[in-house]
């Protein structure tokens, strides 16, 4: 898909806020119940902060109840890419845009149906592209 999108640092956090580019770009985590998405409920496209990807769709996406934007799937599974995350002492699978590796957030085998996937995800590190805008 496409190419990559690489910049440095002082390129992101000359198009980021500090927030973002603290999550997206450094790994960071919004803490729960605060970010912009986790109680939206509008349709659209959730695209990538750092470089527009399109990576989810509200169609997949739940109340998880977690306090962060979660979803069942991305838009297609080539728009994320994952890596094993063992920070924290714990081991967790994290979510990358496959374009640009913002980090994203955390994959988690205790979805819902149809896939039994949380994809869950910092809304810092996504904007929502609502249909009716
Ligand atoms: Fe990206």
């Amino acid at each position: 898909m496409g190419e990559k999108v690489v910049k440095s640092d002082s390129e992101w956090r000359a198009q980021l806020s500090d927030e973002e580019f603290r999550i997206a770009r450094k790994k960071g985590t919004e803490r729960a119940f605060t970010g912009a998405y986790w109680n939206e409920h509008r349709k659209g496209t959730y695209v990538c902060v750092c470089c527009g990807q399109e990576l989810f769709s509200s169609d997949t996406k739940f109340d998880s109840g977690s306090g962060w934007p979660s979803f069942t799937a991305p838009l297609a599974q080539d728009r994320v890419s994952t890596e094993t995350d063992r920070s924290f002492f714990m081991e967790r699978t994290e979510v990358l845009c496959s374009k640009c590796e913002a980090h994203l957030g955390h994959l988690f085998p205790d979805g819902p149906r149809p896939t039994g996937l949380r994809y869950c995800i910092n809304s810092a590190s996504l904007k929502l592209k609502a249909k009716d805008e």
